[in-house]
């Protein structure tokens, strides 16, 4: 079965299609759009390329099309992604303005550009389905919790391939398959240890996680991507007094406000120079305060969730840095395991900083926990979900 996966923004479009069985998959092609303006063409250019580049000879080869989908109101999981999807996406626009649009209009397109394939979507949201509500709620009035805020968790496809990919490196297969089955069977019992893992996906945009035998216990990531770690261009978390002091004080519109908080915040905002960690390290290693300090927070962020999620899981077994950042920063890892030895994790400077991009342990030999960084592997997660659902599908 060949699955399409789509990763869409507003003015960009990436691709990756995958050879899929019952083992798993390979990717066969993929391929990616900037500053798009007709999606439809854009589509239709990809297909032509896939033709032309002999992966295919006709569109209608494409079983299915994954789809990536953040929030939904009222809606999770795994699904076909139809209308209702779509009216999910749209009854949450205004919470993740930058990724429900271009989704809600990928998926539109893609039903009129190929007709013949299957549409899936996979909510970000899935993996959070079993945290415990004492942690997935805000105290709030009922009628702000009628409405549907409370804290949904991003990034699942990412975190739930962590899950998987820590448990096959520690040996753990029973927790690896367990973790690959979570959205057929749901979660189950582990016979011998728990299996502890805090997943740290670190990117543009950024969440901890903790997981418990495969499944996420907690996020960082709560009612909207405006939330937990600072984010590129991003806040994360600010107390809630705070908005409404600024306004009144700046004399800022809701509108603005919200602007300065999702465009001129996190690493950009605190650190004056740049969204990207590789420009905050050059400006800090020029003895910029600023980008310093932005570095500095970063790490106490994480650092705070870490240990949030140890005393929840009642240890730890792995500690995994996966995303841009989380694979290409060994500045950052650095402070983030700094003085971390009487909790079990020893990080191994020399192994650390020779890792960039690949899957490595970078702890010390005698370290209780292991350290890892892991590539990010969202399509997979996404395309093995399409599959199944399809497989399922009469
Ligand atoms: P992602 O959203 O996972 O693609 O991550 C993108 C982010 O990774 C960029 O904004 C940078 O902050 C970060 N990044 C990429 N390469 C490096 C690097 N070599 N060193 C530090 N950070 C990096």
């Amino acid at each position: 079965m060949l699955v399409l996966i789509a990763n869409l923004g507003s003015t960009s479009f990436k691709y990756r299609v995958f050879l899929m069985d019952e083992r798993g998959g390979v990717v066969v092609a993929k391929g990616g759009y900037e500053r798009v303006t007709d999606h439809a063409a854009t589509i239709d250019d990809a297909l032509a390329t896939l033709q032309r580049d002999g992966v295919i000879d006709d569109p209608s080869e494409i079983d299915a099309v994954g789809f990536k989908t953040v929030l939904g109101k009222n809606l999770s999981g795994c699904v076909i992604a139809d209308q209702k999807v779509i009216d999910a996406l749209d009854g949450f626009a205004a919470v993740a303005p930058a990724h429900n649009p271009p989704y809600a209009a990928g998926i539109r397109q893609f039903g009129k550009s190929m007709p013949h394939a299957k549409l899936v979507a996979l909510f970000e949201t899935a993996f959070y389905q079993w945290i415990d509500e004492a942690s997935a709620q805000y105290a709030l009035p009922k009628s702000w919790r009628e409405i549907g805020i409370r804290r949904y968790g991003f990034h699942g496809a990412s975190h739930k391939f962590i899950a998987e990919r820590s448990a096959e490196l520690c040996g753990r297969q029973d927790v690896a398959e367990i973790s690959q089955r979570l959205y057929l069977d749901g979660p189950a019992p582990v016979a011998g240890k728990p299996f502890r893992v805090v997943s740290c996906h670190l990117g543009g945009s950024s969440s901890v996680t903790g997981i418990l035998n495969g499944v996420a216990i907690g996020t960082s990531m709560g009612f909207s991507p405006q939330s937990g770690l600072p984010q590129n261009n991003r806040v994360g978390e600010l107390d809630s007094g705070a908005l409404p002091y600024a306004m009144r004080t700046l004399g800022l519109s809701l509108e603005e406000a919200e602007r300065q908080l999702t465009k001129e915040s996190g690493l950009l905002g605190l650190s004056g120079v740049s969204n990207d960690v590789r420009d905050i390290e050059a400006a800090a290693n020029d003895g910029n305060p600023d980008a310093q300090l932005a570095l500095n927070h970063l790490a106490a962020s994480i650092r705070h969730w870490i240990g949030a999620y140890m005393i929840e899981l009642g240890g730890i077994d792995a500690l995994v840095f996966t995303a841009g950042i989380g694979e290409n920063g060994p500045r950052l890892r650095n402070a983030v395991c700094a003085n971390l030895e009487n909790f079990g994790i020893k990080l191994d400077p020399d192994k650390n900083a020779a890792c960039r991009a690949t899957e490595a342990d970078i702890s010390t030999d005698d370290s209780p926990a292991k350290i890892f960084v892991i590539p990010a592997n969202e399509e997979l997660v996404l395309a093995r979900e399409v599959y199944r659902q399809i497989s399922n599908q009469p």
